[in-house]
């Protein structure tokens, strides 16, 4: 019998180990322009983005807007929703995605609670807790805000928060002025 001596026998090298894919939740508002398109864009936008394996997005809600003041009906009202993201990115690099896509769609950091074509923050990061001159995760006031708490139960019944536990027993999940999106009012 000929054993067969394999001429080419290249040594496999393996690049760098893949960073490990992880959960995060991120929240997306708009209360300017034509909101929905903007919000199925930035959707979009976010499952382009290299190192972003997986967007799910959660059925949209709408709400008042919220300035430093307080509730202001007299703005223009907010549609929200919240996507889980399954991402190799480290938060501060999904933050800068993030943060990339909010200014591809117009938005202008000009007032710190002002109208905005496209709000993207980040609520959760796997289960990390991050606190520093850019970023702080969990978001500090997503367990009180109905339009994060609302639309991520309906994306995930049994969602928690790192620090705050299950979702669903907190008042912001009854906020009754946070309703479905009647897919109606421009
Ligand atoms: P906002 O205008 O509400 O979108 O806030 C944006 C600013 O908040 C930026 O300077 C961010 O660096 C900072 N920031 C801190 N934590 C977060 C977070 N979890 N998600 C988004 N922005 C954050």
């Amino acid at each position: 019998m000929v054993s067969r001596t394999p001429i080419h026998d290249p040594v496999r090298r393996p690049g760098p180990p893949k960073p490990r894919a992880v959960w995060a939740v991120v929240a997306i508002g708009a209360n300017l322009g034509d909101r929905r398109a903007t919000i199925a864009q930035a959707v979009d936008d976010l499952a382009a983005v290299d190192g972003v394996l997986e967007v799910r997005p959660s059925p949209l809600v709408a709400s008042a807007a919220v300035k430093l003041s307080g509730v202001d009906e007299s703005a223009p009202a907010y549609l929200n929703g919240v996507a889980a993201v399954r991402t190799r990115l480290q938060p501060h690099a999904l933050l800068d995605e993030l943060q990339r896509i909010e200014l591809a769609h117009g938005r202008v950091r000009e007032e710190r609670w002002g109208d905005r074509t496209l709000d993207l923050d980040l609520i959760a990061y796997d289960d990390e807790t991050i606190d520093d001159e850019r970023l702080t995760v969990p978001h500090p006031r997503a367990a009180e805000r109905g339009f994060v708490v609302v639309p991520w139960l309906l994306l995930d019944p049994d969602a928690t928060l790192p620090g705050v536990g299950r979702l669903d027993t907190l008042a912001a999940a009854k906020d009754g002025s946070v309703v479905p999106d009647d897919g109606v009012h421009p």
